[in-house]
């Protein structure tokens, strides 16, 4: 693990709203909660700023883990766990199932919590991840969605890259419980 998580360089008044996005006026800056943040004049409007959740999918074949190869930037053509980010009306382990679902065909039954990190999804998305241990129940093994290629990997032999730093921590962690050296970059 890095002694320094990126995340905490980021800077959220890059992302500021300039205008109020419920009555158009133009926004000010007030302290609520502890920080400075977008307010509207208006009609008291104030913007928070907050990482995206995620979720992600550890899934073994005995020492095989699942990875999929990416479609879409980010990181297009590299490898990551099942995952993506929350949608606003499901909880994290329904995010967990529909990404598995989508991006590799497997009906999966959710486990304990391997891991939450705090990261940056590139360029500067402050995003929070829940990683669940999983195992399969049913479906049948094809890329979809946003992968365009699923499979089984040893960890001692992974394709590459890896994607994100947040999945490459978590594979690293997988070879840490078999006596296997880190990835590079974690
Ligand atoms: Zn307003």
């Amino acid at each position: 693990m890095s002694a320094v998580n990126p995340v905490t360089r980021l800077d959220p008044a890059v992302h500021a709203y300039r205008y109020c996005p419920h009555c158009r006026t133009e926004l000010g800056s007030r302290n609520e909660g502890g920080a400075p943040r977008p307010t509207c004049p208006s009609c008291g409007f104030v913007q928070y700023l907050s990482p995206a959740p995620g979720a992600a999918v550890v899934l073994l074949r005995a020492d095989r883990i699942c990875l999929v190869r990416r479609k879409y930037p980010p990181k297009a053509g590299q490898w990551s766990l099942p995952a993506g980010f929350q949608e606003y009306n499901e909880d994290s382990a329904g995010a967990a199932l529909r990404e598995v679902r989508e991006e590799t065909g497997l009906e999966v039954r959710l486990g304990e919590i391997f891991a939450v990190h705090t990261g940056v999804l590139p360029p500067d998305r402050s995003v929070l991840v829940v990683i669940y241990r999983a195992d399969e129940i049913g479906g049948r093994l094809q890329a979809a969605d946003d992968a365009e290629e699923v499979g089984f990997y040893p960890l001692d032999q992974l394709p590459g890259p890896i994607a994100f730093a947040i999945h490459r921590s978590v594979l690293s962690d997988l070879r840490a419980e078999r006596g296997l050296p880190p990835l590079k970059g974690t």
